[in-house]
Parts: C-alpha cells; structure tokens; sequence
C-alpha cells in the first residue's frame, strides 16, 4: 500500500513539473490586413507574449513590399516589371527564380490556362480596384481591341528565365502577377516560421482564399475548414476536417468581381479568350502539404474546370474540390475522406 502511494505522488510530482515547465496552452486570435487581403490568425501557444502574431504579420508585409507586389516600388517583381524590354534582362534572386520555375511547370501542365505573364490583361480589367470599392460609378468591360493588344504582350512561353546565372529577361510591355499565387506562397512562409517557434503547438492561419493547418488543438480535436457556398457566400457547404499541417486554397468568382448589365464580371481570367474564365465552375477548392502549390492549382483548376482540372490536380497528387454554378459538387477521392457536408458557419 505505501509503495502505491509513493508511486502515486511520484506521478503526481511530475505531472505538476511537466504542467509548471511546458506553461498553459493559450490561444492568441488576431484579425489584420496584408497583401491586400484579409489576415486571420489562431495561433496556440505557451508563451506569455503575441510576439509570434505580430512577427507573422511583418513577415507577410515584408512578403508583400518585398518581393511580391506589382505596385510597390520596393519589391521584386515591380523592378522586374520595371525592366521589361531590357536587352540585359534583370538580375533575380535564386528564390524568386525557383518560384516562376514552379510558375512556369505548372503553365506548361495547365495547357496554359495558368499564366503570371498576364500582368497588362489584368490591370485593364482593373478587378481588384473595382471589387474593392477603390473604384466606383459605372463599370465598363476592356473593349475588344485593348483586350487583344494587352493579351498579345503576355504569354508565358515568351519570357526567358536564365535560372543558373540569375536573370530574367521580359519581352516589351509584359509584366509580371503573381496574384495567384501569393497567399499560398505566405502560407509555406509562415509555416516555415512556426516550426521554428518551439512554444507554438497549433495554429490556423487563413490569407484570403488560402488556409494554413499547423500542429494540434490543445483538445486534439481535427482542424475544421470551411468550404464557402458560392450561392450563399455567408454559409458553408461543407467542412473538411483536417489533421496537422495542411493548406487549402479556394478560387471561387464571388471572392472579386463586379457586376454589370447582368453579368458578373470576376477576378479569374482565362488567357485564351483575356474574359474572365467560364468553366462552369464556381468555386474550387484545392487541398494540399504545400500552399504555393495549392494556390496555383486553385487558380488554374477554375479555369480548366472540374474535368480537365481533376486531371491536373492528380498529377500534383492534390486532393480537388469543384463546385459548379448550379450547385453540384465534384470532388477527388482523398477530399471526400475528409469532406463533411455541413451547415455550419463557423470554421477552425
Ligand atoms: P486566385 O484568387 O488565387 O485564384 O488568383 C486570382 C488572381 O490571379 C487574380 O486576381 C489575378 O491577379 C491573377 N490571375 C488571374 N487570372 C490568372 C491566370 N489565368 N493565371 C494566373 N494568374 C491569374
Ligand atoms: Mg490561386
């Protein structure tokens, strides 16, 4: 009997140690805005502090007015649009190169539907401002015209990448936006800055469309992630519940877009026809390890639509969730597993 005692305080000792040296689980929440698009933080952690929220935060600004911005003076890809027609080319950094080479692949296996030369159609179309309330009053489509001559300075097979000396040489009136990418690029950015953070045990972050899985909840509980109803964009269609670190990015045409005459004029643009793409398809969701990809494959998926776009994802071994404008959902087989349909509003 005393030995059982011994024992039992023994165990009691050190589960007290354990709870005094590892500190409650805390959960920090934090809503922000960065890369032009809604940041919301779920981070769970031991330390006593936000620090970790607030590095987070600089890091994706840092993403944006660093490398990724096609507006601000101070980022990459502005002075490499800056630069466009230089006969020299322009020097780019080995991660920079590495990210358009993965650009440029999946260009190439999306039959070009996915193309970041599109930068001149783009910025005609002028979306993000007009989806945004930045610009008001009567919205008119690009005329044809501008459309061809803007369509005719794009096109990915016309750039050159010299990886192996750094340089990138951009044929006149091109430029580059990587609009569709970023949000998964500052998810595999964040991910990296939280494995380093040892005091961090769970989080969600979501950047926009794209959604970041790390770690546990402290109840061990799945990680719940919303699939939007494109009808009805303030509900969801279904939840994925997700163990561990995962990314998930949706594309979807009521996420940016302006309406006209009856039309509704989205964000997404297919680089045959320069007019915002018309698959059939509503919304896409794609499930992935790693937010780049999952990203990219969200955009080019919508506009290859559900079939030719399932194909794709499954080379990327990407799991693939289509929602067609009259409803009806077409998902692969790894999504169903963790698909539940769902009338719940609230995620993470
Ligand atoms: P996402 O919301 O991730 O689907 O990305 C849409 C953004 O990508 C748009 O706002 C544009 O900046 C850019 N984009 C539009 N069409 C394309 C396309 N066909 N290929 C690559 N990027 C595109
Ligand atoms: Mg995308």
């Amino acid at each position: 009997m005393k030995r059982f005692f011994a024992a039992a305080l023994f165990i009691g000792l050190c589960m007290a140690l354990c709870a005094c040296g590892s500190g409650q689980v805390r959960q920090i929440q934090r809503a922000d805005t960065a890369m032009g698009t809604v940041i919301q933080q779920k981070l769970y952690t031991v330390s006593d502090t936000d620090d970790a929220a607030e590095e987070i935060d600089a890091l994706l600004r840092e993403l944006e007015s660093g490398e990724l911005s096609w507006r601000l003076e101070t980022s990459e890809v502005y002075r490499i649009n800056a630069s466009a027609g230089a006969e020299e080319g322009v020097s780019v950094s080995e991660s920079f190169a590495a990210l358009l080479e993965r650009c440029l692949e999946i260009s190439g296996d999306a039959g070009d539907a996915f193309d970041v030369t599109l930068g001149p159609v783009v910025r005609l179309w002028d979306l993000d401002s007009w989806a945004s309330g930045e610009r008001t009053g009567e919205f008119v489509p690009p005329d044809g015209q501008a459309l061809e001559e803007a369509l005719a300075r794009c096109g990915s097979g016309r750039l050159r990448l010299d990886g192996e000396n750094g340089r990138l040489y951009l044929p006149e009136g091109m430029s580059l936006d990587l609009g569709a990418v970023g949000k998964g690029i500052a998810l595999d950015r964040i991910l990296e800055y939280l494995q380093e953070q040892d005091e961090i045990t769970g989080a969600t972050v979501s950047v926009g469309g794209s959604v970041l899985t790390y770690g546990e909840k402290p109840d061990g509980a799945p990680w719940r992630v919303g699939i939007v109803n494109p009808q009805k964009t303030s509900e969801n269609m279904g939840i994925l519940s997700l163990e561990g670190q995962w990314c998930v990015s949706t594309s979807g045409d009521y996420e940016r877009y302006v309406e006209a005459d009856g039309v509704r004029y989205h964000h997404i643009i297919d680089p045959v026809t320069g007019y915002p793409a018309d698959s059939g398809v509503a919304g896409v969701t794609v499930l992935t390890k790693d937010g780049f990809l999952s990203d990219a494959l969200s955009t080019a998926c919508f506009i290859l639509g559900s079939e030719r776009g399932m194909k794709l994802a499954e080379t990327y071994g990407a799991e693939v969730l289509f929602v067609e404008k009259d409803g009806s959902i077409t998902m692969s087989e790894g999504m169903r597993a963790v698909y539940t349909e769902s009338l719940y509003t609230e995620s993470h």
